[in-house]
């Protein structure tokens, strides 16, 4: 149902946003899991869900290359959520082969799911329990149930659960914490200007191995890389840690205003922030100067799906001057979305949750050259004449710092630029 239209907030964009609680057409938290275990390589991820849950991943990741993948599922037969049977065993059974087979694992997450959810499976008692068996085996659970939440979340619960186990880092080791999943290569480029600046020691949550957790204290700066990490960030400021306010690290104006935003934690002036980027700032600038009269003027409809859609329709707005009709989010948290609200158009239709019906109608209705959506209304839309982008393409592919902006660009240009050559 639609409700009263509250505005945002006091002290940024004034817009009003339109609450929606309805039928929602959006993948679950486990889909997490497809970045997430190729950025912690010695990590394993552990479903504890049903065959329907298998198939989801097996399907999602088929479209993905592995080696050799780290995740698999315990399932969950009927009798087990019947309750006749006992849970803990199929899990501790799996468990053993799979650290007999893979040695190397040193961190096994235990995935809750929607079934796990239902019969009420104590997870957290089931990784206390392998974790004392194990010889120096880390056991984590976090959920990634599709129950009231929406893909991404996945990553913010998983990187919630290990806040917990975090070491403490002593007074006066000012460290800075970037927390979200970036790419390695987005990680190097990023580290290399936050070394000119002064500006470190830099930790990355998740990092490259979640053996290695990062410190966190009262002298830690948490800086977001990713706008799904809501929880994450509290259970950090939490710990005492201090959170950074900025946009988040898309386009040269995100990226710059993103580092400036670590750099003032570390006494840096604004003037040295831009010495150090200009190079790098120049060459995402001349990136986006190749898509822009593509991408100027026309319009674009967001659904809601990743919660990447605000920063990115800032970034469309902002830099490469597209019209936005509606920008829908799963949800909107105002406390950590504060620095991208101020950017945005003061003229703009923002949509928190979802009722897919009626968004549907707004979005036909409004014809937008562009649509942004689930994989699920992508291609109905398409069979309707709208030229869609799949936002979960904008979750896997790296996006993020001034070297990816052209990239960026360059996705929302793609299918506008294939009709237009359809068309001819
Ligand atoms: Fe489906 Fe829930 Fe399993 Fe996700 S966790 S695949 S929504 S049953």
């Amino acid at each position: 149902m639609s409700a009263a239209l509250p505005t945002v907030h006091g002290n940024g964009c004034d817009a009003p946003v339109l609450k929606e609680r309805g039928q929602r057409e959006v993948f679950c938290g486990l889909t997490g899991i497809l970045w997430l275990h190729r950025k912690m390589q010695d990590a394993f991820f552990l479903i504890v869900g049903s065959r329907t849950c298998a198939h989801l991943m097996q399907s999602a990741a088929g479209v993905m290359i592995f080696a050799e993948p780290r995740f698999g599922t315990a399932v969950m037969e009927e009798k087990d959520l019947a309750g006749m049977a006992v849970m803990d065993e199929e899990l501790d059974r799996v468990v053993a082969r799979l650290l007999e087979r893979r040695p190397e694992i040193r961190t096994v997450f235990l995935v809750g799911s929607c079934p796990s959810e239902v019969i009420k499976l104590d997870l957290h008692r089931a990784a206390e329990r392998l974790e004392e068996r194990a010889d120096g085996v880390r056991f984590i659970h976090y959920s990634g149930s599709g129950i009231e939440t929406t893909f991404t979340q996945g990553e913010d619960s998983c990187l919630r659960a290990l806040v917990p186990r975090l070491p403490e880092a002593p007074s006066g080791h000012a460290n800075l914490l970037v927390v979200g999943t970036l790419a390695d290569v987005v990680e190097e480029q990023l580290l290399r200007l936050f070394r000119e600046l002064g500006v470190g020691p830099v930790d990355f949550l998740p990092g490259r191995t979640a053996e290695a957790l990062p410190p966190v204290g009262p002298d830690t700066r948490v800086l977001a890389a990713q706008p799904w990490v809501n929880d994450t960030l509290r259970a950090l400021t939490g710990r005492g840690a201090t959170l950074l306010p900025a946009p988040f690290p898309l386009g040269a104006e995100g990226t710059t205003e993103w580092i400036r935003a670590a750099a003032r934690a570390w006494d840096v002036s604004d003037d040295r922030v831009d010495q150090v980027v200009a190079p790098a700032r120049a060459r995402a600038r001349r990136a986006l100067d190749r898509y822009r009269e593509a991408l100027e003027g026309r319009s674009i409809f967001f659904f809601p799906d990743s919660q990447l859609e605000i920063p990115l329709a800032r970034f469309l707005s902002r830099e490469m001057g597209m019209r936005l009709v509606e920008v829908g989010t799963p949800h909107l948290d105002a406390d950590h979305m504060t620095e991208e609200l101020k950017l945005l158009p003061a003229e703009i239709r923002l949509a928190e949750g979802q009722d897919v019906e009626r968004q549907l109608d707004r979005c036909r209705e409004a014809g937008p050259d562009l649509t942004v959506c689930g994989m699920g209304l992508a291609n109905p839309l398409e069979a309707e004449g709208l030229r869609t982008k799949w936002s979960i393409e904008l979750v896997f592919t790296p996006i993020q710092g001034f070297e990816q902006a052209g990239d960026l660009a360059e996705l929302f240009h793609r299918p506008l630029d294939r009709a237009q050559r359809l068309k001819v």
